[in-house]
């Protein structure tokens, strides 16, 4: 029923840093995402990782998104029927969870014609090079001041406000990184590597503790807050299925 959807491979933990990779907290909560969701677990050769599966648009019948749960981070694929795009990539070992959710789709890696990193820290782009050398005819992509610190086995093409990939939109959320990115999805929404957090159902803003820039950070928040998406998807923490603009516009108010 879905040729455009998104995999989400989720875990479920506190904070960002290349210095965490190794951290672990082992959740692999499935939770209902509304009234369209059907979720279905997937064991992985890695740990406790889970595919979940939400359509999200009952309009186009074509939007669904799948979450799978590591340990730590979270990366999602997204199909729009033009080439999946991977959004980040988690720790190192990733890779198979990924495959996991892309065969979900009925695909495979060679389906896979973008891997976006929304910034460099290593929970992020953890499994890029294993990512890479699968997905042979992938693009790489991220923000052009993140590039020079994220190792690639293929040159990564920078995005800038605006840029598109795949109809994804590219909006620059520096802070958190200096090349920091989020990438909007019309049809699925917003996801925002570690510009923001997850938390309790809820949005909270990105981590005082890895964030070297937090008043650009908030800066970006508040960017965030002037587009219009109901789901928004974290780089930690549980995702936000409705109303998530309205969210994000009262925590960027608190800041
Ligand atoms: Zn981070």
């Amino acid at each position: 029923m879905s040729a455009i959807g998104v995999a989400i491979f989720g875990v479920v933990a506190a904070s960002c840093s290349s210095d965490e990779t190794t951290a672990s907290t082992s959740s692999s909560t499935t939770t209902g995402a509304g009234p369209a969701t059907t979720a279905a677990a997937i064991a992985t050769t890695t740990t406790t990782a889970t595919v979940v599966t939400t359509t999200t648009s009952p309009v186009t019948e074509l939007v669904s998104s799948k979450r799978v749960n590591l340990d730590f981070v979270s990366a999602y694929v997204i199909d729009r029927g033009d080439g999946l795009v991977v959004i980040d990539t988690g720790v190192g070992g990733s890779a198979p969870a990924i495959h996991a959710a892309i065969e979900e789709y009925g695909k495979s890696w060679a389906d896979v014609g973008y891997v976006v990193a929304t910034h460099k820290h290593g929970d992020h782009v953890g499994s890029l090079g294993a990512v890479l050398a699968l997905a042979t005819d992938a693009d790489v992509f991220a923000g052009v001041s993140d590039i020079p610190d994220i190792s690639s086995r293929r040159s990564i093409t920078p995005l800038a406000e605006g840029d598109l990939v795949n109809g994804i939109q590219t909006i620059a959320t520096p802070g958190h990184t200096p090349g920091h990115i989020s990438l909007l999805d019309p049809d699925i929404g917003l996801f925002t590597g570690d510009a923001l957090n997850g938390a309790s159902g809820g949005v909270t803003g990105p981590n005082p503790g890895f964030t070297p820039d937090l008043d650009t950070a908030h800066l970006s928040v508040k960017k965030l807050a002037t587009f219009t998406y109901e789901q928004a998807f974290f780089g930690h923490g549980e995702p936000v299925l409705v109303g998530a603009s309205d969210a994000v516009s009262v925590l960027a108010g608190s800041l």
